[in-house]
């Protein structure tokens, strides 16, 4: 008697689990299910826009991070070598570049002299470093803002506002690039890891007797409102380039620096 009520309450205990786990197991959405279900249901995220960097664009900075911070009375001296351009500050309308080729790349012809001598110092040192992008006028960046516009429109689906918008984080809107000038000089893959090489270093430490600075250093983002470029180099003239590394001044601190001194 004693054994058989054992045996009815081990049945009934068993009963209750059989029943617990067929109870779970319709409950719950079988596994294989579950993704299906969530891929069926998943929205595009609003948020995951950030289109893939053209490599036309790819020396560009994004811009919306940092806002430069610039004197809002700010006039541009009258200095080629100096003129300033940048987020807030467009390429003054009578800055007047005559483009000329330097090895397949189109830079300004002032500087020809000063960048060629440059490039074969560095080859003899036994460095490579080559010139990967120059001049670029506004026309040629409203171009590729404008591909970038339809690629964004075409590919995800945005409208012309959201494709303008999210371009215009890694592309510098026409008129406010430095390349404008023709002073501004990108070299070798124009990519961060060219901080590790051998050129990178030869051009930090020659690259003022030549008249350039590196243009968008780390510790100056929010000076100069665009991310650390360590493959930019701007043409400043051999003493203003030796002036701003002494100052430890970028470009935007330099012009003020000095429009302050003729005050
Ligand atoms: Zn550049």
């Amino acid at each position: 008697m004693r054994r058989r009520q054992a045996v009815t309450v081990l049945s009934a205990v068993f009963c209750v689990l059989i029943a617990l786990v067929i109870t779970a197991v319709l409950a719950v959405p079988h596994a294989g299910e579950a993704p299906v279900e969530a891929a069926a249901s998943a929205e595009p995220e609003p948020t995951a826009t950030p289109a893939p960097v053209e490599s036309a664009e790819a020396s560009e900075p994004p811009t919306s991070a940092a806002e430069a911070v610039i004197d809002e009375n700010y006039v541009q001296l009258d200095d080629w070598q100096l003129v300033l351009v940048n987020d807030t500050v467009p390429l003054p309308d009578d800055f007047v570049v005559t483009p000329q080729l330097y090895d397949g790349v189109q830079i300004n012809s002032r500087m020809y002299t000063a960048l060629r001598d440059l490039l074969r110092d560095a080859s003899d040192a036994g460095v490579s470093l080559w010139v990967a992008s120059a001049y670029r006028s506004v026309e040629e960046q409203e171009r590729i803002l404008e591909n970038a516009i339809q690629n964004r429109m075409n590919d995800y689906g945005m409208t012309r506002e959201e494709a303008e918008e999210n371009a215009l984080l890694t592309i510098q809107k026409p008129g406010h690039s430095e390349h404008h000038t023709g002073l501004a000089v990108d070299f070798n893959n124009v990519a961060r890891d060219f901080e590790n090489t051998d050129a990178y270093a030869w051009l930090m430490e020659n690259a003022e007797k030549y008249g350039f600075v590196e243009r968008y250093p780390a510790d100056k983002e929010e000076i100069t409102g665009i991310d650390y470029e360590c493959w930019h180099f701007r043409y400043v003239g051999r003493d203003n380039a030796v002036a701003m590394n002494e100052l430890g001044m970028c470009l935007e601190e330099y012009v003020l620096y000095l429009k302050n001194q003729q005050a």
